[in-house]
This record gives C-alpha cells, structure tokens and sequence, in this order.
C-alpha cells in the first residue's frame, strides 16, 4: 500500500527559506533594472535616435528600418551589459499564455567563428513558424508564416539570460493572432473618439489614454500536496475532493494576518515584479484560505495588460522557489471562493483630465458625467459581446456561482452618481440653464455637480461592472485571462458609443442648437436608453435574474453559446466600424474559443476518467475488502452474534460496493460522451456536446467520490484533501 499522500504531507512541512534579499536600499534603487526604458534609451542610444524613439513611443510616429537598426544596437548593447546572450520575440497568442522563442545573439562571422549580432530587422520583424498556435481557420496549415512585429510603444526587458521584445503577432496575410494587434487598434479607436468628444470641453486635448490597474486573484498549494494531485497538475482544478470542515465560513482569512512562508514568496514576488518595471502596490489574503491578491499601481492599458502577463509567469515561477505552485484557475476548489481579475479601468487626457472622475467646476463635471454616460451606453448596447469577452470553460465555474458577479452584464452606479443621474434625465433644459443674471451667458446650473464628491466607499460586491469613485471596475475577468480580451471588446465599444455621440451632438449644433445643451439633451436620452443596465441591488439573487431577462439583458450561461456572440451583427459592425477587426478575424476568434472549450473540457474528462479507475476505486475496493475480511473474522469468533455487532461494517461494505458499481458506470457513459461527441466537426457543436454531456457527468461522478472520501480509511485515501490543500502553508 502506498502512503505517498503522508509521505507528501511530511514535505509540506519542511522549512522554506525565508530570508528574501532586498537587491537595494529604496524600490527606486531597482525599480525598472530589466526594462530598457527612456533612462536606458538615453544612456544606450544617440541623442537623435533617442529623440525619434521617444516621438514613436509616445505620439506614435513612424518606425523606419534605419531607426530601428540604431535602437537594435543600443539595446543589444544594453541587454548584454545585463548578462543577455539571447533574444526573443515575446508575443501573446490566443491561447492565455505568453510566447517566445530564443535565439542567440550570434552569427556565423564567415571564418569559422561567430559574432554577435542582433540587426534592426530582428527586433523589427520576425516570423516564427506559427502552425502550432491556435488560428481559427485564418492560416491553414500549409501556410505556417506568421509575423511577430515589434510593439515600441511597450518596453524591452531582460528575463533571465534573454532580452524580450513585446509583439503582435499576425498571419502572412496580416489577421490578428494574438491579442495585442486588435488591443492597440482598440485604444487607438477609443483615443481618436475621446479626442473628438474632449473637444467640446476643452479644445487643447491631443490624446486620451486608456488606464488599467488590474488586481490579481490566486492561490498557493504546496508543491509536493500538488504533485500528489493529478488534476491540479493537468488542469490547474480539483475535479474532485469533500469540502473541508473549515473553509472560509468564519471569514478569518481575508486581509488576515500573512503566512511567514507566503509572506517571504510575495516579497520575492514584488522585488522580481518591480525590477521588471511593475510598479506592485498591494498585497493580501484574499477570501478562501490560501488565497491571496496582489494589486499595482494602474498604467496605460496595453503596457498593464504586458505587465499583468509577465506577473503570472513570475508567479508560477517564483512560487515554485518557495515549495509552492500558484493557481491561477478561476475555481481550483469547490465550495470556496475562486479567483477573478478585476479590471480598473478609465480614461484620462494628455492634459490632465481624469475623465472618470468628478471635477471642480461645472465643465469638468459635464465632461466627467458625458463619459460615464457614454460607458454605461456602450456597456448596454454590448453586454452580451462583453460576456463573451470573459467566458472560457474555467471562469463557467465561477460566473453565475453565488460568489462572483453572475453571468449577467450590469453596472452599479452608487446613490449619488445615480441620484444625479436620475435628476439630470428628468430636468427640462430650462432648469439646467439658467441666464446668469448680468453677463446674460448661459450657464450650466446644476446644483449637484460643481462639488461633487463620489463616495468611492459606497461598494456593491456583486455588480460584474461597477462604479468606483474614479473608474470603473470590471470585475467579471479571470484570473487566469488575458486582461487584453476585456480590454479590446471595452475599450471598442466605448470608441463606437463616443463616436455616435458625437454625430448625434453635431447634428443638433447643426440645426442651431448651443453645444452643451446639444449635449445634455443627447445625454438625457443616453441615461434614458441605457437604463436597463443600471442595477444596484443584489446582483446574486434569483430575482435579478428574472428582472435582468425582463429588461433584455443577455442572461445566457452556456459558453459555448456565449461565444456566439462575437460575430452577431451588433458586434462584427462594433469592430469592423473602429477598424479593429474585420469578420474572419470575429469568426477566427470564435473558432479558437470554441477549440480551447472543447479540449479543456476533454482533458479534464480524461484525468477524471483516470483518477477515478486508477486511484479511487482500488483504493475503495481494497478497503471493503478489509472490512469484508473483519466481518467474516467477527462471524468465525462470535457466530450468529456476529450479524448484529457487525450490522455497521456490513452496511458500509453494501454503500462502497454502491457508488464504485455508479462510479464505473457514469466512467464508461463519460467515455461514450466524448466518443460521440470527438466525432462532430462542427466546433461549436463538439464544445455544445461537451457541455451538455461531459460537464454534467463529471458532476454526477464526483457526488460519488466525495461520499467514498468521506467514509474510506484517510490511511488509503491516495489524494492529499482539501483541507491539506487549502490549509497547509
Ligand atoms: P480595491 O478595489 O480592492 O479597493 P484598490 O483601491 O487597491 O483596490 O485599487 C485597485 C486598482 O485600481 C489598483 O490597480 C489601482 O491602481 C487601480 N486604479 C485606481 N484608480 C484608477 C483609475 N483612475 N483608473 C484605473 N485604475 C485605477
Ligand atoms: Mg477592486
């Protein structure tokens, strides 16, 4: 008999180093080490060509093939000062991870040694064999080219021995692969539409920025409990396990007191994450034990969203250092909280706007309120796309779970923002302007806005879209996501709502009408329309649910369905109208969502399969069989007596044989599911099979593990529990 679990257990207990050095005095002493920022440009590079690096970088001048050979050799010479001797391509496929190739700085020198070597056209373009990245149907499989293309407008870094150059990544026949081409196309559409908008505040508006502070959600198991799991090992979830008696019901672990072990691996973490140029802020328990949150300042969103993916790596890789494994899974564990990715999110101008945040005087807080308005209509008209922009087959397990916001799209303002609102929808123009007495201007009078104070503590936990005090929160994301899915289909929608805006503004100017009262009738007709959105109650009750259905909000729960969603015709107009992807770019994507549904699914099915024939069962079975063998000593010792003294085992032997004969069964009918449906061609009807064959028979099986766990000797049981998982630290 194996104790591996016991032998596991005594692992876990080891001692963990818990010195972590600090690399320097003051954060400011290493923040940005790795990073070939504007202090390393300027030292590595020649003054012109540092001038023309910085015009691309922040006002998106033209790259040329001679600049980018002089920037090559500046960074060259800079990532070998750091120990580089390779270089890679760093670039973000559809498939939730990062990529990267690494290549030597080297070249044949023609003598029969080498030189190093690193030209402009490197850095500027490469073209990794892209057939083993998941495309969707763009690039068949004859045609492997795909282009990975410098992104200057994110900074090289070093990681470890090799310099990281951020890219997009696109087919030979230029479609996105990736997530960051439609991400900078997305905010370049929203900059240009806020632009136009801002103009009518303030007319020395050059450019909006998108802003997103992503606060990151996971747990840490020990390394050898992990191991011991197979179905965290494979697909980062517990498939199975009895709840604890302890899990998070005495709400002692939030902001709790840190463990020393998990304390020395977030120090580590952060001083990894800010020599990277991560400006990390915030760290703490989260709600389920084991879990934790890391938080950093918020950045422009394109470098947030290369930041966010970098700081998982670190994660997996830093944990690793301390006997941890970081889960970044939306639901490793059943019956306690699982982990999201809020998104923070809003705009602000090169000069200083704060477009999401109440100002001081009248102007301002038109401005602020023609935003937010905007944003809730935009939210309104793409809900469903908005959805889809978060679903995968990990985060199903945590929408719409009475946890996390539900499977609902809807935004929660706060009293006031909504109070005020509701009083501008309902004024008559004649209220909001009023003729100030002797200069006889027009002037916008409205009693609430010139002091107003957004009480960001008014909080509602179960809105997936809520009001903070100076941005939004999108909290519907997963942990495991790229942030960019979110941000490409928000920061879309907004561009289109503020473009429609504007038409709708202008044509009113156009018939006579004074600009601000253009605008406020344009918004009282926003607020008015995009109502059904708004929700402030409790967005986890049964009766939301039927409200939401009422007011037409999309309240779909099936994935597979929700993916759809991408190419109706709302959305293929969204995006082609912004010119951030075109309709085989939708329908790729689409595809690739419906694949990765499908094989998540069938991995876990497969793992399930395995650990329910080859760990649970024997181990079951060898353990009725000692019961069987006691009941027929007790009869061979006390004859007839036997039969009542051993009633219990004899029963427990019966309820054994029971859920191993239904756990056979529902193994082989699993089986039979993903026959039948590995055999559909249609995507999106193999991801329909799945999910309506093998996720609710892999929910039936584990009723039966759970009860076989609660009742089998814990000497035998082979899988470390739950409460090993979620309390050993
Ligand atoms: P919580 O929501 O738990 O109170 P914090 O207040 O720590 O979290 O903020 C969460 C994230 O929101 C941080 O990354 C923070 O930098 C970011 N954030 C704050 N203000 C803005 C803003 N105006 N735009 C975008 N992100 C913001
Ligand atoms: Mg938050």
């Amino acid at each position: 008999m194996s104790y591996l679990r016991f032998d596991v257990l005594g692992e876990a207990f080891k001692k963990h180093p818990l010195e972590v050095k600090l690399p320097g005095v003051r954060p400011d002493e290493y923040f940005g080490k790795y990073v070939f920022n504007k202090e390393k440009m300027f030292k590595y590079l020649p003054s012109d060509v540092y001038a023309k690096m910085v015009d691309v970088m922040e006002n998106g001048a033209v790259m040329d093939r001679a600049l980018a050979d002089k920037v090559a050799e500046g960074m060259k010479k800079w990532a070998m000062d750091m120990g580089a001797t390779h270089y890679t391509h760093w670039f973000h496929p559809l498939t939730d991870t990062t990529a990267e190739k690494h290549d030597a700085f080297i070249e044949h020198n023609g003598k029969g040694g080498v030189l190093e070597e690193f030209e402009g056209k490197l850095l500027a373009q490469q073209e990794p064999d892209a057939s083993s990245f998941p495309s969707g149907g763009i690039r068949a499989t004859f045609e492997a080219r795909g282009y990975s293309a410098w992104d200057p407008t994110s900074p090289a870094f070093v990681m470890d021995d090799t310099l990281c150059i951020p890219t997009i990544f696109i087919s030979y026949t230029g479609e996105a692969l990736d997530y960051k081409a439609p991400l900078l196309k997305a905010l370049h559409a929203v900059d240009k539409a806020a632009v136009d908008v801002c103009h009518y505040f303030d007319p020395a508006v050059k450019k909006v920025f998108s802003y997103l502070g992503w606060e990151q959600e996971y747990f840490l198991v020990d390394e050898g409990l992990y191991a011991a799991r197979p179905d965290l090992l494979m697909s980062g979830r517990t498939l199975m396990g009895h709840n604890s008696a302890k899990n998070q019901q005495l709400d002692d672990h939030y902001f709790g007191a840190i463990p020393e072990r998990v304390q020395a691996f977030m120090k580590e973490l952060e001083i990894e994450a800010m020599k990277l140029g991560i400006p990390t802020k915030t760290r703490h328990n989260e709600v389920a034990p084991n879990q934790y949150e890391l938080a950093p300042i918020f950045e422009e969103t394109n470098l947030s969203c290369d930041h966010n993916m970098l700081v998982m790596t670190l994660m997996r890789k830093i944990a690793r250092k301390h006997g941890f494994r970081c889960l970044l899974h939306e639901k490793p564990f059943e019956g306690v909280n699982g982990s999201g990715k809020h998104n923070n999110w809003s705009l602000g101008t090169d000069n200083g706007h704060r477009l999401m945040s109440p100002g001081k005087t009248p102007t301002d807080n038109l401005m602020f309120v023609t935003f937010v308005v905007n944003t809730l209509t935009a939210v309104y008209r793409h809900n469903a796309l908005l959805k889809a922009s978060i679903m995968s087959a990990t985060n199903a397990h945590r929408l719409g779970a009475n946890e996390a916001p539900p499977a609902i799209i809807s935004s929660f303002l706060g009293k006031q923002l909504s109070g005020l609102l509701d009083s501008l929808e309902k004024s008559s123009s004649d209220e909001l302007f009023k003729i100030a007495g002797k200069t006889g201007k027009k002037m916008l009078d409205m009693p609430q806005i010139p002091e107003l104070l957004i009480d960001n503590t008014d909080r509602n936990r179960t809105s997936p879209f809520a009001f903070t005090g100076n941005r939004f929160e999108f909290r519907a994301v997963g942990s495991e996501a790229n942030c960019a899915s979110a941000m490409i289909a928000l920061n879309t929608a907004v561009a289109e709502q503020l473009v429609d805006f504007k038409a709708a503004v202008d044509k009113l100017v156009a018939g006579g009408m004074d600009t601000k009262e253009a605008i406020i009738k344009e918004l009282q007709k926003l607020i008015k329309y995009s109502k059904p959105v708004r929700f402030d109650g409790n967005g986890y009750s049964d009766e939301w649910k039927e409200e939401a259905a009422r007011r037409g909000l999309d309240c779909e729960t099936c994935p597979p369905e929700i993916f759809k969603h991408y190419t109706c015709n709302d959305s293929v107009k969204l995006f082609e109208s912004t010119g951030v992807m075109n309709k085989a770019e939708l329908a790729a994507r689409t595809e690739i969502k419906w694949e990765i549904y499908t094989k998540k699914i069938q991995i876990e099915a497969r793992i399930f399969g395995d650990m329910a024939i080859n760990h649970i069962i024997p181990v079951a079975t060898s353990y009725q069989s000692n019961l069987i063998d006691n009941v027929y000593k007790m009869k061979g010792i006390l004859g007839d007596e036997a039969d009542e003294l051993a009633s219990t085992n004899i029963e427990l032997i019966k309820k054994i044989a029971k859920h191993v004969k239904a756990i056979e069964e529902g193994v082989n009918q699993l089986v039979e599911a993903r026959k039948v449906a590995n055999v559909l061609e249609d995507e999106y009807e193999k991801a329909m099979a799945y999910y309506k064959t093998v996720v609710p028979k892999m929910e039936e099986i584990r009723y039966d593990i759970d009860k076989l766990e609660e009742v089998v000797d814990d000497n035998l049981w082979p899988l470390p529990k739950y409460r090993e998982l979620l309390f050993v630290c």
